[in-house]
């Protein structure tokens, strides 16, 4: 799943081609019905015909374009790409949706491609509404310490549960906050109010560390066609090799797991406490 870093490396490669000041002046959607799961909806894209966009921004996994008097949220679900095609390239597989803009001096197509169909592009009034319920974006340079620490005092939940509610913290995915609890020997069992004001100043310090870490190597690796590279968990981004059988990258005990609400936490029953 596209977590934050993917989606800030998508932001920055559609801003890198130019994207920001074009005019949508073609949408095409795919023929085939909405997901059957309703949750991938792409109708919105309709709306930006004739609009420009005056800037993209992110918050957690979220992307929006602003457009003159509106915005258009993209959610990018389980394997959401937008890729920026050459001229005269023909779709790519899964394509969802296709855009054209132009400027002055010259046109782009970009395509949704998606082959889970979980995407989704939705039309907004305004950027609050489009991330209307996300707390703090985790890299905004504005969210600090002492803001996450007052976030989280006088809660009683476990951690790990938390820092994938992004209604807290917009933006730690579950890998990503496996990663920053393990830099902090944090179990991703203990309850917040037995964390200390001290622990949780550095627990905030190793989610962003955790984050730009991936976010640099993402970066650093494109694909051969200049694009963001796409989540494989088990690269060089993680200290935590989530696989069966693999081990602490400190102690080098094997690693456990537990699950919290679906998602599978990865851990070292000796380190983190
Ligand atoms: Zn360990």
């Amino acid at each position: 799943m596209p977590e934050l870093p993917e989606v800030e490396s998508l932001r920055r490669y559609l801003v890198r081609n130019g994207i920001v000041g074009k005019t949508f002046v073609k949408v095409e959607l795919e023929n085939k019905p909405e997901s059957a799961h309703g949750t991938g909806t792409i109708a919105g894209s309709k709306q930006a015909i004739n609009q420009t966009i005056s800037s993209i921004e992110r918050r957690g996994k979220q992307l929006a374009m602003v457009l003159d008097d509106s915005v258009l949220g993209f959610h990018m679900g389980m394997t959401g790409q937008v890729h920026v095609l050459d001229p005269g390239e023909p779709s790519p597989r899964f394509t969802r949706a296709q855009f054209d803009l132009t400027d002055d001096h010259d046109s782009l197509r970009i395509a949704l491609v998606d082959p889970r169909r979980w995407a989704r592009i939705q039309h907004f009034g305004s950027l609050d509404h489009a991330f209307a319920g996300l707390g703090p974006d985790a890299l905004d340079s504005a969210f600090t310490a002492s803001h996450f620490v007052e976030l989280l005092e006088g809660r009683t939940a476990q951690i790990k549960p938390l820092l994938l509610n992004q209604t807290v913290v917009a933006g730690i995915g579950n890998i990503y906050a496996d990663e920053s609890l393990h830099r902090v020997e944090i179990s991703p069992a203990r309850r917040v109010s037995d964390i200390s004001k001290a622990e949780l100043e550095k627990l905030f310090e190793a989610i962003r560390t955790s984050l730009e870490h991936a976010l640099e190597y993402i970066l650093s690796h494109p694909d051969d066609r200049g694009r963001p590279y796409i989540v494989d968990a088990y690269d060089d981004r993680m200290q935590l090799h989530r696989k069966p059988g693999s081990f602490c990258p400190r102690c080098e005990i094997p690693l456990v797991t537990l699950k919290f609400g679906g998602r599978t936490a990865y851990f070292c029953s000796n380190c983190q406490t």
